[in-house]
């Protein structure tokens, strides 16, 4: 079981992150699954809907959530997860994060530290089967 992202969609994810920098980039991950593995397909950029928040609320525009549903029906994918980056915060879910989760949706975490694609220093992916328990680690598997 592993979320698989392809290096075109890595570098968009990982550019928006720095750019962003030193607020709090997010955006949504399209893809489909096959088999236990999910794969992105598109990756998203969107607005905050926090605006600009250092660290640690974000929420996705609803105008954005829009464009990816379209996106994904048009594409025939589904839409996956999300991703968004702690600007000088560990790549862990924050409990921000915890609360604001829902099942099935995979969520990628950035660690970034400025504004160099190579600032992203960390990226990794967490379910969030119930609010109750402990993110469970998602392996992502970079191709
Ligand atoms: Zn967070």
């Amino acid at each position: 079981m592993a979320l698989i992202i392809p290096e075109k969609e890595l570098i968009i994810i990982k550019k928006h992150a720095a750019e962003i920098f030193p607020f709090e980039a997010c955006g949504g991950l399209l893809g489909m699954i096959s088999g236990e593995d999910r794969i992105v397909v598109v990756a998203h950029p969107a607005q905050n809907r926090y605006g600009k928040i250092a660290w640690d609320s974000f929420e996705i525009e609803p105008g954005d959530m829009l464009e990816m549903d379209k996106v994904s029906r048009r594409e025939n994918l589904d839409i996956l997860g999300f991703y968004h980056s702690h600007p000088n915060h560990p790549a862990i879910p924050s409990n921000f994060d915890i609360n604001a989760s829902w099942p099935f949706y995979s969520y990628v975490i950035l660690s970034v530290k400025g504004k160099g694609i190579n600032d992203v220093t960390d990226i990794r992916s967490y379910l969030f089967p119930d609010k109750n328990s402990q993110p469970v680690f998602e392996e992502i598997i970079f191709k």
